[in-house]
């Protein structure tokens, strides 16, 4: 890359700590924040070919601080496609059942999907195989540097930056993407308001050893004003969340594990002999969106697009998936294989789904929240609803879990247009396999010719069952194009309109 000076080579990634100069980069992208969205968004466009900088403001060193534990099905789903999901299942524990209010029990094990189960690993480790493919791929990382404000014109976006000395620098590069957390620089420097409000105050959080074993995997229950969920990480450790309503304190109040123990006695009974905290804190959550996705060429994504409550583990894996949304359609116009409009489809598919996740995991607080007798009333008529009505389940698991989201589809489309494709199986292996190189997979019962010129995004495949529907499947897992027929002019169309 041109105009970066000063490599500094202090840690195992690929790191440049200078700042000065103007770089004029074009056809390349700036990531925003090396958190879990921005490694997956800068590996992607990296793995595809595309330059990428990504711009931390921390050193180098991944946290041993969790903040998120739990990764879903359909977050499982998109790192098989990129080779990662064995890995980080050899570290976490798998889960196949969620209790929640202590009257339903949520049954994992007959999800459709690869990945019947969450599972309960530390954000570190998630950040860790992210941060490691990306390096692979020749993402530029640039540590130490904070994103200060930044200017778009026709051709490109220049960030300034203020490098590890403090020095002021700029970058240039044809988009930005901010996934640069809930208190985004690069939100605010694009104007875009964040609308929202203070859902919970003061919950405290630990990371902390048992002398009693709880017996079950997953452990939550909510008595009069106390409520706690405990959750085994595997290595020895439990995440405790506790919350009480009476203790509404601000997020700088000295938290000492006492008061987490006393939480837990409430709502728990017991505290199971807390001890050895490696972790506490204590946090707010806020419930926020931000009403566009895109401004020009800037982008946001993550929680620098939406926050949310922590119940239902949402925050991670939606920005998880904006990243795989956004990465395969940036690159197709930087490679000059698809027109810029394909670029608005990224609020188009995205933003509902920010919606539907606030909407969720607010509901969820809600019912854990519920104290007067009414609002009792209705979380048990809802659990005992979710609990006897298999279709109302069966969609709040397919939200929570990711795999019951769908994208809209052009009127007439065939009925499979904008939905995930589970890991299918090929004649050649499996579809979450062949998602592997970032291409669009073309799986149809014909012969079909057209791949030849365009192996570098097209991968073609066929049925292992002798299925006759034609399907285009896009590099994130779902369906552009679907026919009932295999018509050899119709899929040629198809393939030149979506794959270029
Ligand atoms: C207590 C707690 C528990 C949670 N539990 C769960 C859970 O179980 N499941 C789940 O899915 N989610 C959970 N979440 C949410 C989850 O942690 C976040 O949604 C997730 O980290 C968002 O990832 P991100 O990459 O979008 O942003 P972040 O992880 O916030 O990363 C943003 C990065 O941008 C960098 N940055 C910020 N500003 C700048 C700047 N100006 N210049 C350069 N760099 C900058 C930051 O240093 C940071 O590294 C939890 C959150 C909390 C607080």
């Amino acid at each position: 890359m041109s105009g970066i000076s000063g490599t500094s080579g202090t840690n195992s990634t690929n790191s440049t700590n200078s700042t000065s100069g103007t770089n004029s980069l074009v056809g390349s992208v700036i990531v925003v924040g090396s958190g879990p969205t921005g490694l997956l968004l800068a590996g992607d466009l990296a793995s595809a070919g595309v330059p990428v900088t990504l711009v931390e403001k921390r050193p180098h060193k991944i946290s041993n601080l969790s903040r998120a534990f739990v990764v879903h099905a359909r977050t499982l789903e998109q790192l098989d496609a990129r080779g990662l999901a064995d890995e980080l299942e050899a570290v976490g524990r798998r889960l196949d059942r969620l209790g929640l209010f202590g009257r339903l029990t949520v049954d994992l094990s007959t999800l459709p999907s690869r990945f019947r189960h969450l599972l309960v690993v530390p954000q570190y480790e998630v950040e860790k195989v992210l941060e490691r493919r990306a390096v692979e791929a020749g993402v530029e990382f640039r540590h130490e540097t904070e994103v200060t404000g930044l200017v778009q014109d026709a051709d490109g976006v220049t960030v300034e930056v203020r490098g590890p000395g403090g020095e002021p620098g700029s970058l240039r590069a044809a988009y930005v993407v901010g996934a640069d957390g809930m208190r985004s620089a690069v939100r605010e420097a694009v104007g875009l308001p964040f609308p929202g409000r203070a859902v919970i105050r003061s919950v405290v959080l630990a990371d902390v050893r048992l002398a009693e074993n709880p017996g079950t995997l997953l452990t939550a229950n909510a008595v009069g004003d106390a409520f706690t969920f405990l959750a085994p990480f595997g290595d020895g450790y439990y995440r405790v969340v506790g919350w009480h309503r009476g203790r509404d304190v601000p997020d700088s109040e000295p938290l000492d594990l006492d008061e987490i123990k006393e939480i837990a006695r409430l709502s728990l009974g017991r505290d199971y002999g807390m001890h050895d905290p490696r972790w506490m804190s204590r946090f707010h959550s806020d419930e926020r969106q931000v009403p566009a996705y895109r401004v020009g060429r800037v982008f946001v994504a993550g929680d620098a697009a939406h926050v949310h409550s922590p119940a239902g583990g949402q925050g991670l894996n939606t920005g998880l998936q904006d990243a795989a949304n956004l990465s395969w359609k940036l690159a197709a116009v930087l490679h000059g294989r698809a027109e810029e409009p394909l670029l608005d489809t990224y609020q188009a598919e995205r933003h509902p789904v920010g919606r539907s996740v606030l909407r969720s995991s607010g509901g969820i607080v809600r019912l854990a929240m519920a104290k007067r007798p009414w609002e009792l009333g209705l979380r048990a008529a809802l659990t005992t609803f979710l609990d006897h009505v298999g279709p109302a389940r069966r969609r709040v698991v397919g939200q929570i879990t990711g795999i019951g989201y769908a994208y809209g589809a052009p009127r007439g489309a065939h009925r499979l247009t904008g939905t995930r494709v589970p890991d299918v199986a090929l004649a050649g292996g499996r579809l979450y396999e062949a998602l592997r190189g970032g291409r669009f997979v073309l799986i149809t019962p014909e012969v079909y010719g057209g791949g030849d010129g365009r192996k570098d995004r097209l991968a073609v495949e066929r049925w292992a069952s002798g299925r006759r529907t034609t399907v285009l499947v896009r590099p994130d897992g779902y369906v552009a194009w679907a026919a009932e027929s295999a018509d050899p002019a119709a899929i040629e169309r198809a393939v030149a309109a979506h794959v270029g």
